[in-house]
């Protein structure tokens, strides 16, 4: 079928932004770019749809985002983030569990409080907790999303009391007489986490799914990088229902699966499904294997290679070191997987380069693009490392918005090599936006303006924070399309708006190109087009 695009102020974000009036695609594909006139010529008596004047942009790609535990979060659990108290989270979980009329006994699962926002900065406890309820078992994630806090029915459940040592990359926080007062940092958090049981029902999962593809493309996301299968109690059977919504043409969007694993002998689980990284199922990719390097930068439990300039007596979780690493690179490799990894700090940033570099003529033979997720705190030697492997950054602008308000606290003098995307762009390193929806908003355009601006959203602070480290506007749109592609080794399949590409687009509210900087959060993604077909419109 045959379509023309008429009337349109389309961007194609190529090589130089080179911006068209129309556009004609068939089966999907762009087949002709020029102006109405010439191709309504050309190719006469087709349908047409008339873009009205408005602008246009390739269809976003998201390269990180967990997009079923969005779904599981929005359906399924309780949300903390307007909370502004310990007693005000208190009060909302007690509402919850009476409207949704949970049976005593059943779990309950809250996501989305920060202790940042309470007075005092005071973190919620068991106590706290156990006046919800205590025939409930309930695990309330901090927004951060590794960092819980569990009452004494879940802690019951789990055997967590005086007796129980921290684990290794965590730690179980504890009231002066050193029984655990429900706070459970990092890879404590399993302790509880390991109890609640995972989503299994293959209806719930689809609806999920469904939840999540109306999401992404209500933001205009057209690909989406998402890691989904540690949060359902058996992989294979979110896997079918994966390919049986995109056999049945149910999948709008395109999904690169990251693969993620917390122990080594967890990656043979994948390596059981016999695919492997970069293989298509239709609309669906397979994507990388993704380690778990560390913690969170809110929580001190980034691993770092020096203390924290806030809290002298720690550097920070790492789950890792390089040797360990190395050799699960080394067997993922192996195995026809490609690498990415969670890493916030230098120490977990180095850990995953250098062990790429151990296996980097097998990474260069078999075509592979590591990529480190998050990558925030940084340094010098890092970025050679990421030169000379021609690694990507998967940076969420959105951390700059959050993150502002702790980053030169937690690492003072680091903070010249940190969260710095221009001096990185200028060393040709290469960097991708991700959302990591629902740690931060999936909303492009806020994403955009953060990274343009340098401030919170709020206009915070004048001049910007770093304000060198800005992006100029082509290059904070390319983070989400043309870069977001090449992550995948999409590049030649979508990401921009030439002839031969996918026919993913975006139809927004007003021209991005000639809107003041911190009015671009307020643009809406009016339409979204996949295939040349028509997914969203608001
Ligand atoms: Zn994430």
């Amino acid at each position: 079928m045959r379509k023309l695009f008429i009337n349109g102020m389309i961007n194609s974000i190529d090589e130089n932004n080179t911006r068209h009036e129309a556009m004609a695609c068939e089966d999907g594909k762009i087949i002709a770019v020029g102006t109405s006139e010439e191709l309504k010529a050309k190719y006469p008596d087709c349908e047409t749809v008339d873009l009205g004047g408005r602008c246009v942009l390739p269809g976003f790609v998201d390269a990180h985002i967990h997009f079923l535990d969005h779904a599981i979060y929005e359906l399924f659990t309780a949300s903390l983030y307007d909370t502004k108290s310990p007693d005000e989270l208190v009060e909302v979980m007690k509402k919850y569990i009476e409207e949704k009329q949970i049976p005593d006994g059943e779990w309950v699962t809250g996501f989305g409080w920060d202790q940042e926002l309470y007075p005092d900065s005071a973190w919620p406890t068991c106590r706290d907790l156990d006046k919800i309820s205590d025939r409930h078992p309930m695990m309330l994630t901090r927004r951060c999303g590794t960092i819980c806090v569990a009452n004494s029915a879940a802690m019951k459940i789990a055997g967590i009391d005086k007796n129980t040592p921290d684990p290794q990359g965590g730690e179980l926080v504890r009231f002066e007489d050193g029984s655990p007062n429900g706070v459970m940092l990092e890879s404590a958090m399993s302790l509880i986490g390991n109890c609640v049981p995972k989503m299994s029902d293959r209806k719930q999962i689809r609806q999920c799914l469904e939840f999540a593809c109306e999401e992404m493309v209500k933001n205009g996301i057209t690909v989406a990088h998402t890691e989904d299968f540690t949060s359902v109690s058996d992989k294979r059977t979110l896997w079918e229902v994966y390919l049986e919504m995109a056999a049945q043409g149910k999948m709008p969007v395109n999904l690169v699966l990251q693969l993620r694993i917390h122990k080594p002998e967890q990656m043979d689980e994948f390596f059981d499904f016999g695919f492997h990284s970069w293989e298509e199922f239709g609309k669906i990719k397979i994507g990388p294997i993704k380690f778990l390097g560390d913690g969170s930068l809110g929580a001190w439990s980034a691993g770092l290679n020096e203390p924290y300039s806030d809290k002298p007596d720690t550097t920070g979780c790492l789950y890792f070191d390089v040797e360990e690493m190395s050799a699960m690179a080394k067997r993922a490799v192996e195995h026809g997987f490609d690498l990415t990894i969670h890493a916030i700090g230098d120490a977990a940033v180095e850990t995953f380069l250098d062990s790429c570099l151990s296996v980097k003529d097998e990474i260069k033979a078999r075509g592979f693009r590591p990529s480190v997720i998050h990558s925030q705190i940084m340094n010098e030697r890092i970025f050679e490392k990421y030169q000379e492997l021609d690694a990507i950054g998967l940076i969420q602008p959105m951390y700059i918005h959050s993150d502002m308000c702790i980053a030169d606290d937690r690492v003072g003098d680091r903070m010249k090599t940190s969260y710095c995307y221009n001096t990185m762009r200028k060393k040709g390193i290469r960097l991708a936006a991700g959302s990591d929806l629902p740690i931060e908003s999936a909303n492009v355009m806020e994403g955009i303006q953060v990274n343009v601006t340098r401030q919170h959203l709020s206009g915070y602070p004048e001049g910007g924070w770093y304000p060198e480290e800005a992006l100029d506007l082509l290059e904070a749109i390319k983070w989400h399309t043309i870069y977001g592609a090449y992550v995948s080794k999409d590049e030649d399949k979508y990401g921009s708006i030439e002839v031969g590409k996918q026919a993913n687009f975006v139809v927004l509210s007003r021209d991005i190109f000639d809107t003041p900087k911190t009015e671009i959060k307020n643009i809406a993604v009016e339409e979204t087009w996949i295939d040349g077909e028509q997914v969203y419109k608001a």
